[in-house]
């Protein structure tokens, strides 16, 4: 039923609230987003019948290429909500992973990083996406071998990323869709400097989404210090 919605019928069904200039219609079903036949194959292997309520919203929007802070609770598929949008980026303007990852994306915990990158192994996998992780607590050999391998997508702790840029060992420059997942989470451990010195060495020429359980205005702050005129996706009536 809910396919044949009205993209205002459907926001207000899932308790979906969006500010910005001209909001795309949410995508109800997966066959509306356009999405290649690999990720497709993928979603439908996984067993998912149709995208979240964040899903749905903020795909339209990042597959648009602008930025995005959303407001949703855990549990809500926001990992998915921006990994593939970053897929359908790197299918476009895919460039030498031995010069850099094209995707970012920032997580609070090694845990919550290592559970990401498996998500995007396993969808991505068809596409032929790679990607690797790097987090503190564990040698930076490895991770620095994975480097110099090459990788499309690094999902990264901010303690260990800036390390490991401090040692010249990674360029952002090629970055170009950068992801600050559970943004709260990262300022409440106390990560906004290394947030701030990584974004840096980020060309400001990019695609910024923010995902937040929480719209404190530490986070009010960061987002508009960060993202260039996003639009703003709540789920459910948090805030
Ligand atoms: P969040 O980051 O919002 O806490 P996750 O991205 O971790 O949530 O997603 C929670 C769970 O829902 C994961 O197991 C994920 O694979 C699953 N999931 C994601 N998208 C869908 C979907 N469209 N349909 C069903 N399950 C989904
Ligand atoms: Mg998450």
């Amino acid at each position: 039923e809910g396919s044949n919605l009205s993209g205002d019928a459907y926001r207000h069904q899932h308790e979906i609230t969006v500010t910005g200039d001209e909001v795309p219609s949410p995508f109800s079903s997966f066959e509306a987003t356009g999405f290649s036949s690999e990720i497709l194959r993928e979603v439908h292997s996984a067993g998912f019948s149709a995208p979240t309520p964040i899903q749905a919203q903020s795909w339209p929007i990042a597959l648009q290429g602008r930025d995005i802070v959303a407001i949703a609770k855990t549990g809500s598929g926001k990992t998915l909500g921006y990994l593939i949008p970053g897929f359908m980026h790197l299918k476009q303007c895919r460039k030498d992973p031995r010069m850099g990852p094209t995707v970012l994306v920032l997580s609070p915990t090694r845990e919550l990083a290592t559970q990401i990158l498996d998500e995007a192994l396993k969808f991505g996998k068809s596409s032929r996406i790679s990607c690797t992780c790097l987090y503190g607590g564990a040698p930076k050999g490895p991770q620095l071998r994975e480097i110099e391998r090459g990788v499309d997508i690094v999902v990264a702790t901010p303690g260990r990323l800036n390390d490991i840029l401090e040692m010249s060992t990674i360029s952002l420059r090629q970055v170009s869709y950068l992801v600050l997942d559970e943004a709260d989470r990262m300022l409440d451990m106390g990560f906004e400097p290394q947030i701030r010195k990584i974004v840096n060495e980020v060309p400001s020429c990019r695609q910024t989404l923010m995902y937040t359980a929480t719209w404190p205005k530490e986070v009010r702050k960061i987002a508009a210090d960060l993202l260039g005129n996003p639009v703003q996706v709540n789920i459910g009536n948090i805030d």
